[in-house]
């Protein structure tokens, strides 16, 4: 390690921020511009000494559907182009354009479908054929391409010049930046994170942020902050300079061939994103390892190697300087760690960037700046939130395991349903192997092996081929979605995230998190949301008295960790104690206009539609077991679930499904779930609502209970929005009436030919006769149904558009009779 002169350092300041790559300086700086210069940036060695000095410095705003990544990207590219101006160090940033080969006409599907979505959220993108490819970068072979996607104003940058000029605007406001000085740990006090140690001596602190990059795990473990990220190989090539290789040539990108290319000194720069790469380091990240270089694995990478210098065949002939390995952060599903640790508070977290941390890299500094600054993120932050992730995923096992599938998961075509291939089986429900035996096809839900659908006697639960169409089991979803609206379905829904909130202030403190009445007679469920002070969704969930200091929350598996910390967060002095005891409780749902009559032949408990209606929640007897059985339903029909003692689950499932041979009782998977779910409007947290909505604008207002006695969090908000008249921003469940085309996620809404949002979610509405969304409709008037009528609606899938019916009440049963019966 490469130790300057120890500066002196302060003993306290407002934040602490931890490491001094892109993200640390981003962080600093985007501090200094909310108002918060009180800043100290310690970084261990020199700045940009990890990841940061050696990355390649691609910028693209192409390629993501998700509306928080390309905004990141947008605002980052914008930020470098206009730093010099502001701290006078210019950050190399060229926009000399940027092109996406497809090669394969699925790769071709996605690109046209990212890049409708892409120009709706401002990118500059023209599809352009093999000709145009190669006038722009004329050593690239061309014959095998079907379309190239330019963004004009892409391009690259120098992620050490971008590092140091946010440094030096982050200086300018005030920050204070030391270098040699590595943080050793943590201080904390009653939940909360209180500053940092360092061999200098000890810095109090209001705030500390966790930008150590591949060193960020080990960093949070020092506090028992979770951050299951892993290191990984990460190569490029260098050549020789190669005649005629121009510096203004757009940065190319071939997917398909694992390879992107840019000019560089004279010569050309090839980067690999490999399928299956090597995690390195599993055990920890040599803490000396400083502007290090791993030594390459020829032997692993050549046949990769060989790949992507196809796409330039000249490379093959010309000298190469270099074959780079250095190491990047990849988290468990490919996306950044991002925000406050559940497990202490004002502890943040920026890490975990897989190999996207320059181009992303201001946008993650704002959001973290605006988050400390204002107390909540305002942008969507479901997907990318650190309470996401679970601390089994630190294993050293999980990380070597999934972490080989990450890094090859940027270039592959992203098709639909993309099932994770490693770090399978984490999680087990308890009756798992029964539904192995009925032919289950599973994937990961949450680490859970989650049944998506099954496949008929005779007939084996193998996917496919990944598609844009209709899936080849697309007729055993469509039975599973049938058998649902017409008689009975079980469902294994064990991922589900279930708590026990006990004491005598049990009622009192959840009356203030949650928007709706939910301490009313014990007995009943009730749908809520729990807001923040600004009327946006925190979660989505339900609440079931038991007794009068008893209740029980079940929300779903990507809240799990979210809700949990948001509810203890709240206890305050409340006699009240939250206990997780989603592992204590199998979940299986019956449900369906048949499921009565299949519940009553199990139980003797009264269950019939006077004695136990729409709502209710009872311990029942089922077999040997007891059953906390609550009538509800989340997709439709009359049912119920049934919460079982873990121990009890087989014997329970077991009693079903022999009664259930009277009624034809049919299994239905997650893919049925999603259909049913959607036809009939219902929302799903972080899916097709996220923090950023309203709960008026989710179409919830429903389920708020302004008038119930007491306040509670986000009332006045609502009450405020209330005020200011109809909604111009609004969800909108869209139909496509034409049943061929399938809807998944991002596709372009337009209202009378214009873009007026996207969806966000999407599912095929077997009853409806079509593929059908959930999609955030702005607009410049009150969004109504009247509003909705009197315009023309079409969906916007790759290049083609479709007409469309949309609507603010749910299409499926807008009355509610079905699950009332
Ligand atoms: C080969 C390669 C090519 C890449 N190409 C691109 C690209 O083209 N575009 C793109 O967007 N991204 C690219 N990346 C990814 C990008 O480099 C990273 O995402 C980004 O640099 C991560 O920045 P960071 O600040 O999180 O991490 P780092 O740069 O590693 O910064 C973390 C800092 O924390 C410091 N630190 C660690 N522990 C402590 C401690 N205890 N106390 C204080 N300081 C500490 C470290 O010294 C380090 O300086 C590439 C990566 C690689 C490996």
């Amino acid at each position: 390690m490469t130790t300057p002169v120890q500066p002196a350092i302060p003993d306290r300041a407002r934040v602490v921020v931890a490491g001094g790559g892109v993200i640390g300086a981003s962080v600093a700086y985007h501090l200094a511009h909310e108002g918060i210069t009180d800043v100290l940036l310690l970084e261990r060695d020199r700045l940009t000494s990890g990841t940061t000095w050696h990355a390649a410095g691609l910028m693209a705003t192409f390629g993501s559907t998700s509306q928080t990544s390309t905004e990141l990207r947008i605002y980052t590219r914008d930020l470098y182009g206009r730093l010099e101006a502001e701290t006078g160090l210019a950050t190399g940033l060229k926009q000399v354009g940027l092109i996406e080969l497809a090669i394969e006409p699925g790769r071709l599907e996605e690109y046209r479908r990212v890049a409708a979505f892409n120009r709706l959220c401002g990118v500059e993108v023209h599809e352009i054929s093999p000709r145009e490819v190669a006038d722009l970068f004329p050593l690239a072979r061309t014959d095998d391409v079907l379309a190239g996607f330019y963004i004009p104003a892409d391009g690259r940058v120098n992620p050490v010049d971008v590092t140091m000029s946010l440094a030096r605007g982050a200086r300018m406001k005030g920050v204070r930046i030391a270098e040699g000085v590595p943080v050793t740990g943590f201080l904390h006090n009653g939940g909360a994170v209180t500053g940092v140690r360092t061999p200098l001596g000890d810095v109090a602190a209001e705030y500390v942020v966790n930008c150590a990059g591949m060193w960020a795990r080990e960093l949070g473990d020092l506090a028992g902050v979770n951050i299951p990220l892993q290191a990984a190989e990460h190569y490029y090539l260098l050549t020789e300079p190669i005649e005629g290789v121009d510096s203004g040539w757009p940065v190319l990108e071939d997917p398909a061939n694992y390879g992107y290319y840019r000019e560089e000194g004279g010569g050309l720069m090839l980067g690999l994103f490999e399928p299956e790469c090597a995690p390195w380091q599993v055990a920890g990240v040599p803490e000396n390892f400083s502007f290090g270089e791993i030594s390459p694995d020829w032997d692993r990478m050549a046949p990769y190697l060989e790949r992507t210098m196809s796409r330039v065949p000249v490379v093959a002939e010309t000298g190469i300087k270099k074959l780079f390995c250095g190491p990047e952060s990849f988290t468990p599903d490919l996306l950044p760690i991002v925000g406050e640790a559940p497990e202490l508070r004002n502890y943040f977290v920026a890490a975990g960037l897989n190999s996207i941390g320059i181009l992303t890299g201001g946008g993650i500094g704002r959001l973290v700046a605006h988050w400390i600054a204002h107390g909540r993120p305002d942008v969507d932050v479901t997907g990318i939130s650190i309470d996401r992730l679970h601390r089994y995923q630190a294993n050293p096992e999980y990380r070597a395991s999934r972490t080989v599938e990450s890094l090859g998961m940027v270039y592959e075509t992203h098709y639909p349903g993309r099932p994770m291939r490693t770090a399978r089986g984490a999680k087990l429900s308890p009756i798992h192997q029964r539904l192995v035996a009925q032919r289950a096809y599973f994937r990961d839900v949450s680490g859970w092996e989650g049944a998506d659908w099954y496949a008929p006697e005779g007939a084996e639960p193998v996917a496919g081929q990944l598609s844009w169409g209709r899936p080849d089991w697309f007729g055993y979803w469509a039975a599973e979605h049938h058998a649902a609206r017409t008689g009975v379905i079980l469902m294994d829904m064990a991922f589900m995230a279930k708590f026990e909130v006990q004491g005598c202030d049990a009622g009192r403190v959840l009356e203030r998190v949650s928007a709706n009445q939910v301490d009313g007679e014990p007995g009943r469920i009730t749908y809520t949301q729990w807001l923040n002070e600004a009327g946006t969704l925190e979660a989505d969930l339900t609440v079931t008295k038991l007794a009068d200091d008893r209740f029980f929350v079940v929300a779903s598996d990507t809240a799990h960790r979210h809700a949990l910390t948001w509810l203890r967060r709240h206890l305050g002095d409340a006699r009240a104690l939250v206990t997780d005891v989603t592992s204590g409780y199998a979940q299986i749902n019956i449900q369906g206009p048949r499921s009565r009559e299949l519940l009553a032949t199990v139980t003797s408990a009264d269950v019939s539609n006077e004695a136990f209606g729409f709502r209710s929640a009872a311990e029942i007897g089922i077999g040997f077991a007891r059953v906390l059985c609550i009538r509800i339903t989340y997709l439709g029909e009359l049912g119920y679930e049934l919460y079982i003692p873990a121990e009890q689950a087989v014997g329970v499932y077991d009693r079903l499904v022999a009664a259930g041979r009277a009624v034809d009782l049919r299994h239905a998977g997650l893919k049925a779930l999603a259909s049913l779910r959607m036809e009939k409007g219902y929302r799903d947290y972080g899916h097709d609502i996220d923090n950023t909505d309203t709960v008026l604008e989710a179409g919830l207002g429903f389920a708020v209970a302004l008038d119930k006695p007491g306040d509670f969090i986000g009332r006045d908000a609502v009450l405020a929005q209330k005020e200011r008249g109809p909604l111009r921003r609004r969800l909108v469940q869209v139909l496509i009436t034409d049943p061929d085309p399938m809807m998944f996620h991002a596709e372009v809404v337009r209202r009378d030919g214009q873009p007026a949002g996207y969806v966000r979610s999407a599912s095929y509405g077997f009853t409806l006769g079509g593929a059908v969304g959930l999609a955030m409709i702005d607009a410049d008037e009150p969004v109504t149904q009247g509003y909705l009528d009197a315009s023309e609606w079409t969906v916007q899938i790759g290049n083609e558009v479709y007409p469309a019916a949309a609507s603010l009440r749910p299409m499926y049963d807008p009355g509610n009779k079905r699950i009332q019966m």
